[in-house]
C-alpha cells in the first residue's frame, strides 16, 4: 500500500520534489482525485516560487538583507512615505523606471536600496546589487580583457540594477564613459536604482566633463523618481548609544 515505486520514479524524473514529498500525506486528506491533484500541484508551484526567490536573492549579491518593514520612517519625515512604499510593488521595474536616493551618509539609502532589491527578487525580477566602485572596476577590467560587450550584456539581463554609493569617488574619463554606456543602454529598457551622497548640482565634480554628468543625470531622471534622505547618521547615533549603553535614554 505504501510502496509506489513507479509514481516516485515519475515524479523524480519530472523533477516534482514537492509532489514526491507530499503525495501520500495529501492522499490521506483529500478524496476527490481532481482536488488531490490540484493540491499537490499547488504545493509544487509554491515550492518552485520559493526556490526561485532564494536563487534570485543569492544571485543579487546583497551584502546584508534589509527589509522595508525594518525601516523607521519617523527618522526620515521629509520622505513621502506613501509614494516611497508604492515602489515596493515593483511596478517601477515593470515600467523600466529609475529610483534615485540622495542624501548624506548614514540616513538609510543603502538600507532602502537593499529592501527594494529584496522586494524585486520576491516578485520574480532579476536583481544585482553593487557599489559604483565595484561596477566601474569590473567594467574597466572587462574592457581591458576584451570582454566589455559580454559584461554589458550580462548587466542587461538584470531587471533591476542597484548601484550604491555613487559619488564617493571621482571618476576617470574611462569610467565615466562606461557608466554612461550602462545607464544609456538601460534607458527605457531596464531599471536602475542608485544611492548617492551628491546633489545633482555636485555631480559635475565627480565627472571629468560636465556634459557627461548632465547626460547621465538626464537619462536617470527622465523616467525616475528622486527621493531625498536627510538628517543625522544612524551609524553615529548607534555608536554613541553604544558608548552610553548604561545611561539608557536617548
Ligand atoms: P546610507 O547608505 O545612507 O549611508 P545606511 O542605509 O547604510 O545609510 O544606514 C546605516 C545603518 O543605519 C544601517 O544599518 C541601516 O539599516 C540603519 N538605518 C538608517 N536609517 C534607518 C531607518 N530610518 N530605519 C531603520 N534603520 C536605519
Ligand atoms: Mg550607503
Amino acid at each position: 500500500m505504501d510502496q509506489h515505486p513507479l509514481l516516485e520514479l515519475h515524479l523524480r524524473s519530472l523533477k516534482l520534489p514537492a509532489m514526491l514529498a507530499n503525495f501520500r500525506r495529501v492522499a490521506g486528506e483529500v478524496a476527490d482525485p481532481v482536488d488531490y491533484l490540484t493540491q499537490l500541484a499547488a504545493l509544487e508551484v509554491s515550492k518552485r516560487h520559493e526556490n526561485g526567490v532564494r536563487a534570485r536573492i543569492g544571485a543579487a549579491h546583497f551584502p546584508v538583507i534589509k527589509t522595508i518593514e525594518s525601516f523607521d520612517f519617523s527618522l526620515q519625515p521629509q520622505l513621502p512615505k506613501a509614494k516611497f512604499l508604492e515602489l515596493f510593488d515593483c511596478t517601477f521595474v515593470e515600467q523600466h523606471r529609475n529610483v534615485i536616493c540622495i542624501g548624506p551618509p548614514g540616513t538609510g539609502k543603502t538600507h532602502c536600496l537593499l529592501a527594494l532589491g529584496l522586494a524585486a527578487c520576491t516578485r520574480g525580477y532579476r536583481v544585482l546589487f553593487l557599489t559604483a566602485a565595484e561596477l566601474l572596476m569590473g567594467l574597466i577590467a572587462a574592457k581591458h580583457e576584451g570582454q566589455l560587450d559580454r559584461k554589458l550584456r550580462a548587466l542587461e539581463r538584470q531587471d533591476l540594477l542597484l548601484i550604491d554609493e555613487l559619488g564617493y569617488i571621482p571618476f576617470e574619463r574611462e569610467a565615466t564613459d562606461l557608466l554612461f554606456q550602462v545607464i544609456s543602454r538601460r534607458y527605457e529598457r531596464q531599471s536602475v536604482a542608485i544611492s548617492t551622497n551628491l546633489a545633482f548640482t555636485d555631480w559635475t565634480n565627480i565627472f571629468p566633463d560636465p556634459m557627461a554628468a548632465t547626460a547621465v543625470i538626464d537619462r536617470l531622471v527622465h523616467h525616475g523618481s528622486v527621493f531625498e534622505f536627510a538628517g543625522e547618521s544612524q551609524r553615529l547615533k548607534t555608536r554613541r548609544r553604544g558608548k552610553t549603553a548604561n545611561g539608557g535614554q536617548d
